[in-house]
């Protein structure tokens, strides 16, 4: 049996994640779609919550497995005798960081191959960040999350009041 693991923050989810690992449990016999549970980021959604918006979004894929980690990706992966991590390409900026990320790995762990997948190109654009900073602003992320994630960003947003942009990091968007 063929196990991958699909690691990153996911803080949400979004469609682009979901297409993912739907489509990497088509070519592996088991995904193990795991979460870093204290990732080096600004957090908007607990490791519980993040886990939660992934199952509901792949409860109907029975070789897809929702966990978090901490540590090394490839110490878990081992671990869990995963034979390939699997990552999604958006942009050319997106390949450099992995292809150095998937050099590091194989250092650390040389029986274990990155595999990576090319976004589809609706979900080309779309990235957590992105979504939460058009979400904080007030925009429409219909598009870009299932709505369980987009109903329980509108609550956090609400929760965190007027100094929102205070609390979240934004990028880009406000320029
Ligand atoms: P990180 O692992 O850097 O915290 P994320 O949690 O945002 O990043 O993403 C996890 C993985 O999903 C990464 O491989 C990332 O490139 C990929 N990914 C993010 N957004 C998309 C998208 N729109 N289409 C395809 N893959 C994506």
């Amino acid at each position: 049996m063929t196990i991958a693991i699909y690691p990153g923050s996911f803080d949400p989810i979004h469609n682009g994640h979901i297409d993912i690992a739907r489509r990497a449990a088509r070519l592996f016999d088991k995904v193990i779609w795991a979460a870093y549970d204290r990732p080096l980021k600004n957090l908007l959604f607990s490791e519980q919550e993040r886990l939660e918006f992934m199952r509901q979004a792949v409860g109907d894929v029975s070789n897809i497995e929702v966990c978090s980690y901490h540590g090394l990706t490839v110490g878990f992966a081992r671990q869990i005798g995963a034979r390939a991590i699997v990552r999604g390409l958006r942009v050319t900026y997106d390949f450099e960081i992995e292809y150095q990320m998937a050099l590091t790995n194989a250092q650390q762990a040389p029986e274990i191959d990155t595999v990576c997948l090319m976004t589809s190109m609706r979900y080309a654009f779309v990235s957590s960040s992105i979504l939460k900073e058009v979400a904080l602003a007030g925009g429409d992320i219909s598009e870009m999350v299932p709505p369980f994630v987009a109903t329980r960003l509108k609550q956090r947003i609400a929760q965190l009041g007027d100094d929102r942009t205070e609390k979240v990091k934004l990028v880009s968007l406000q320029e």
